[in-house]
């Protein structure tokens, strides 16, 4: 084992291939929670909701809500039951369910009813992989490694749900942000005190932004989800790379809003969830913000 991790330390071409075979099969994964975890959510929402209604609302007009209420997906999980195509509910067997080697072979179809395959599958495969390398060839075999690519993944997933459903779950945010914290004690990627003032500032940074917007204009500009989002990378990257990250986010973010509107896909009142590029921002930070840090303070002549 010992000079396995010899060989991986040299080889940075054997590092790469085990990147890009590890990023498709966590990509594989990841599609599953991103379709899945906000139907989790959603079902545990309404099993509550119907919970309490019968708990304070007894004599309810129409009787008691009941179970008919909850969805059929409150049965789900990540793990159970196993993929199907959504169009005829064909089983998707396991030589069916390769990372990107599959859809290629399929032609992007489903094996028994011909129904197109959503491309997203292949591209967050794909993508999944682009990054696990990238992450992989930045930090080589340290122990900033794997918890750098359980951070992108985790991101891939936040970003992709929240395009998806406005939505950043707690249940991936919050234990990362304790993570983050944790690993700060060992200094994997910052001190537990930059840490922990990063943790702080950068829930109270969105946080007062959002309460000024909302007395100003009266909406809701962001979504807790991104206060803690920030707050993790805090955690994790220390307050020194939070203005980064937060000008990065809302440039890219702004950009993108302007673009929509110029195309007219975007009408000005919808949301645009803020999510996706705080998580872009955050990972570029995550691999270069200490370089983008000193650049910039060269740049202002700071330093
Ligand atoms: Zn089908």
């Amino acid at each position: 084992m010992a000079d396995f991790i010899e060989i991986l330390a040299q080889q940075t071409e054997v590092l790469a291939l085990i990147a890009v075979v590890v990023g498709v099969s966590v990509g594989s994964f990841l599609n599953v929670v991103i379709m899945r975890l906000p139907k989790m959510m959603q079902a545990t929402w309404q099993r509550d909701c119907v919970e309490l209604l019968r708990e304070t609302a007894p004599a309810h007009p129409g009787g008691a809500p009941d179970e008919s209420l909850v969805s059929k997906d409150s049965s789900l999980s990540l793990s159970a039951p196993p993929s199907t195509c959504p169009h005829c509910g064909h089983r998707i067997r396991a030589y069916e369910n390769i990372p990107i080697l599959s859809y290629l072979l399929l032609g992007g179809r489903c094996s028994n009813c011909k129904a197109l395959i959503g491309l997203r599958y292949p591209l967050v495969e794909g993508l999944t992989a682009l990054l696990t390398l990238a992450v992989a060839l930045q930090f080589g075999m340290s122990w900033q490694l794997p918890a750098a690519l359980l951070l992108t993944w985790a991101l891939i997933a936040l970003a992709l749900i929240d395009y998806d459903h406005q939505l950043l779950p707690d249940s991936i945010t919050l234990p990362l942000l304790w993570l983050g914290l944790l690993l700060s004690l060992f200094d994997i990627f910052t001190d537990s005190h930059a840490a922990l003032i990063g943790a702080i500032a950068g829930y109270l940074s969105l946080w007062t932004v959002f309460q000024l917007f909302r007395l100003l204009t009266g909406k809701e500009g962001m979504g807790y989800g991104d206060f803690k989002l920030l707050a993790m990378f805090g955690a994790w990257l220390g307050w020194q790379l939070l203005p980064q990250i937060v000008l990065m986010a809302t440039v890219a973010g702004a950009s993108y809003g302007v673009l929509l509107l110029i195309t007219g896909q975007q009408q000005r009142a919808q949301p645009l969830p803020f999510g996706p590029f705080l998580a872009i921002a955050g990972w570029i930070s995550l691999l270069w913000g200490d370089a983008i840090n000193a650049a910039y303070l060269q740049v202002s002549g700071l330093s």
